[in-house]
């Protein structure tokens, strides 16, 4: 078990809620260094799963990276962060996707994102991130990484409660940097009626300019944007990371309103579902679950990215799962019947990754 806020940026620890203390379980299945969802560790080809590249892993999305975390990346002198540090001064150095809010996904990306990722998730080098080491498989700016980098596990320890509960953090850390943006940004005295009108200028869906498709900047348009800040981008970004990291509890909690209280029941839901789930007295067999015999007389279960190899006799067990008896008596017949005797922790498990889902 370890606490949330250590998968998260470190400035958050000053201000965020004690709830980010709360103890989670490590997300072992998502074994990074040696890719759970690459083909050498996961199902045989015969299995209808799609397979990572070991080039790509799940790197493949070009994250927004917030204003504020820019600058802490910049302003952070750790030699482990030089080569992140040198791709983002590279990217501010070339203006595509830099705005006073951060270092955005340039709009090319987004069009080629948005018709490619259903197939190319994982699997093309085209959609990589301008952040990923390819040679050594790893982040360049992982202390710096955004709500999406933070939450994103392939696969989580609690299933599909696991995976409900990163997403509602991944909401709240995705509200917290929209605010925190804005905050920055009325600071530094960027233009209100651009904040309100367009918060993150790249984030809406508009057909493309030739500079866009080139990849050239227009550069009244962006010296508008950045108005006197125009030049001093660098500067720009380490004032609004100083801004955010003199933040305390009280002033965090201003900036985020009533949005901080709905989103923390929300998480708080989650994370007792993920820890303490209750299983229905009666389940059944998922329809959506695929079964892959394996050559040596075990089966290999999948659900979306969740994979699991059970011996033959435990899947006999699962088989017998159709809806129609309660859990405890389908146990006490699967011992008469087939003299095999399965603790409720097996239950839970296929539970928790919807193999199990309850019946009617
Ligand atoms: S989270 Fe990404 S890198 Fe880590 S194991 Fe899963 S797919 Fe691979
Ligand atoms: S920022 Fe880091 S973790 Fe996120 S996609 Fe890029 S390389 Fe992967």
């Amino acid at each position: 078990m370890k606490p949330i806020i250590d998968e998260l940026p470190r400035l958050y620890a000053n201000f965020l809620p004690d709830f980010v203390k709360t103890k989670i379980p490590v997300e072992e299945l998502a074994t990074c260094n040696d890719c759970a969802m690459c083909q050498k560790n996961a199902l045989p080809k015969t299995a209808s799963i799609t397979h990572f590249l070991p080039e790509t892993k799940c790197c493949t999305y070009h994250p927004m990276l917030p204003n504020y975390l820019v600058g802490a990346l910049l302003a952070d002198e750790s030699p482990e962060m030089n080569e992140g540090r040198k791709r983002i001064k590279e990217k501010i150095k070339n203006k595509t996707g830099i705005i006073p809010q951060g270092i955005a996904m340039p709009k090319k990306y987004k069009a080629l994102y948005s018709m490619a990722s259903e197939k190319g998730f994982g699997r093309s080098y085209s959609l990589l991130c301008p952040y990923y080491e390819k040679a050594g498989g790893s982040c360049t700016i992982w202390k710096f990484r955004n709500a999406v980098c933070s939450t994103w596990f392939c696969k989580t320890v609690a299933g599909e409660d696991g995976k409900i509960f990163w997403k509602k953090l991944q909401g709240y850390l995705a509200d917290v940097e929209i605010h925190l943006i804005n905050y920055c940004l009325v600071s530094a005295g960027i233009n209100a009626d651009a904040i309100i009108k367009d918060p993150l200028p790249f984030a809406s869906q508009e057909s493309l300019t030739a500079e866009d498709i080139d990849e050239r900047i227009n550069e009244e348009e962006y010296q508008n944007l950045w108005g006197e800040w125009a030049g001093k981008e660098e500067e720009f970004y380490i004032k609004t990371f100083e801004l955010v990291a003199n933040l305390d509890k009280k002033w965090f909690e201003k900036i985020m309103g009533i949005n901080q209280q709905i989103h923390l029941k929300k998480m708080e839901d989650a994370y007792l579902k993920m820890t303490r789930p209750i299983l229905p007295g009666k389940l059944k067999r998922n329809n959506k679950t695929g079964v892959f015999k394996m050559p040596d007389g075990s089966y290999n279960i999948a659900l979306g990215m969740a994979i699991y190899n059970i011996p033959g006799f435990a899947y006999q067990i699962f088989e017998m799962f159709d809806g129609t008896i309660l859990n405890k008596d389908l146990l006490k017949k699967a011992k008469k019947e087939k003299g095999v005797a399965i603790k409720e922790d097996f239950l839970l498990t296929f539970y928790q990754n919807r193999f199990l889902i309850e019946a009617d």
